[in-house]
């Protein structure tokens, strides 16, 4: 994998330069992740734009460093930022791109304190954006994801029965992944039943599922760091004409907003695709939240899909697509899928579902 974290780091080190640093100092997790393999909770990368970048991490870190990173100049201290920023100094390079999305204020501050002062300028998703557009790799190991989040939520559909609590399913899920090759959960699974359907984002609670609820099951799993994101509404018992109702809608709307995705649309062009159908059928004003998001090494990443964001989606992005309609007071649907955008041989390409469970009303 060095090859491919070293191609990276030359894109790095090309976004420093285009906002004028002689170095790039990366403070985010996961942009460390990203450009050197090594995962840690203390780790930082000086990434010149000509010569070799210096990894610094801690003790507990070094040895998984030494072994991954080996074509790395590898640095062990406990304050790895201002380390780095001296070693910078040291070397000549004066002006230092800094993750101002990532840096705390206070270590800011310390970095800015340095003698001889370094000029520090802000280099804004310039790395988080680099992440956007996935290799092949990295789409298979989402696709793997995928397919456990599917293969684990068919294995365990017929836990959602009247007597069991939201949390209770919640975890038998999550487990059910985790045997089945994920390395944990992507996140907290959301798993909303009847009236707490119409809040977008409940926390699994001791609510007992009952006869008449729609469940709202919102979960995914992750796989060698990259994450899944998937929602299926199930519905307890017939269904409510109304049930049937808004799920048909938000059904449409799903469609909609994946047949608008291809190489070259606009997110806020993706985002009305399925919005409209929304808010033609009434529903507008409860459907508050953003179309969906890029999916990868973290859950929510570039690109947002949002009418209230620029950008423009592109070969080999991971994205979701998760329309919904929540009534408060007595319920709610989404339906999410994680899709990767790909170019088409001829056509104009499209977004092609990862998580493949049927889209149908699922009847319990
Ligand atoms: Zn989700
Ligand atoms: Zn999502």
């Amino acid at each position: 994998m060095s090859f491919v974290h070293n191609a990276r780091r030359e894109r790095a080190a090309a976004a420093a330069a285009t906002v004028g640093a002689d170095a790039a100092l990366i403070t985010s997790g996961v942009n460390v992740r990203y450009l050197t393999g090594l995962v840690s909770t203390n780790a930082a990368l000086l990434v010149p734009v000509h010569g070799p970048a210096v990894l610094g991490t801690d003790s507990r870190y070094g040895g998984t460093a030494e072994r991954e990173c080996e074509d790395l100049e590898l640095v062990i201290e406990r304050d790895i930022e201002p380390m780095l920023v001296r070693r910078a100094l040291s070397d000549g390079y004066a002006v230092i791109a800094f993750e101002d999305r990532a840096m705390t204020v206070w270590r800011f501050r310390e970095v800015a304190d340095i003698e001889p002062r370094p000029e520090l300028v802000p280099l804004g998703s310039a790395i988080d954006d680099l992440r956007m557009i996935k290799d092949e790799a990295e789409i298979g190991l989402i696709a793997r994801a995928c397919s456990i989040t599917a293969e684990a939520f068919s294995a365990v559909l017929d836990r959602i029965g009247p007597g069991v609590t939201e949390r209770e399913y919640a975890l038998v899920l999550e487990r059910t992944m985790v045997d089945l090759g994920a390395e944990a959960a992507a996140f907290e699974s959301i798993v909303a039943s009847g009236p707490h359907g119409a809040i977008p984002h409940h926390v699994a609670g001791n609510r007992e599922f009952a006869v008449g609820d729609l469940v709202t099951v919102d979960c995914g799993a992750r796989f060698a760091g990259y994450h899944a994101d998937m929602t299926r509404t199930v519905v307890l018992g017939k269904p409510a004409a109304w049930q049937r109702e808004i799920y048909q809608i938000v059904a449409a709307a799903q469609a909609a907003g994946i047949a608008a995705a291809w190489p070259g649309a606009e997110v806020e062009d993706v985002d009305a695709a399925a919005r409209d159908v929304i808010e033609a059928a009434g529903h507008g004003g409860h459907f508050g939240h953003g179309l969906g998001h890029g999916v990868g090494l973290e859950i929510h990443e570039a690109p947002i899909i949002s009418a209230a964001r620029a950008g423009t989606l592109h070969d080999r992005v991971p994205i979701t697509i998760e329309p919904g309609i929540y009534l408060p007071g007595a319920g709610g649907v989404r339906i999410e899928d994680t899709l990767v955008v790909r170019a088409g041989a001829g056509a104009a390409g499209s977004a092609q579902p990862l998580t493949t469970i049927t889209r149908e009303l699922l009847v319990l």
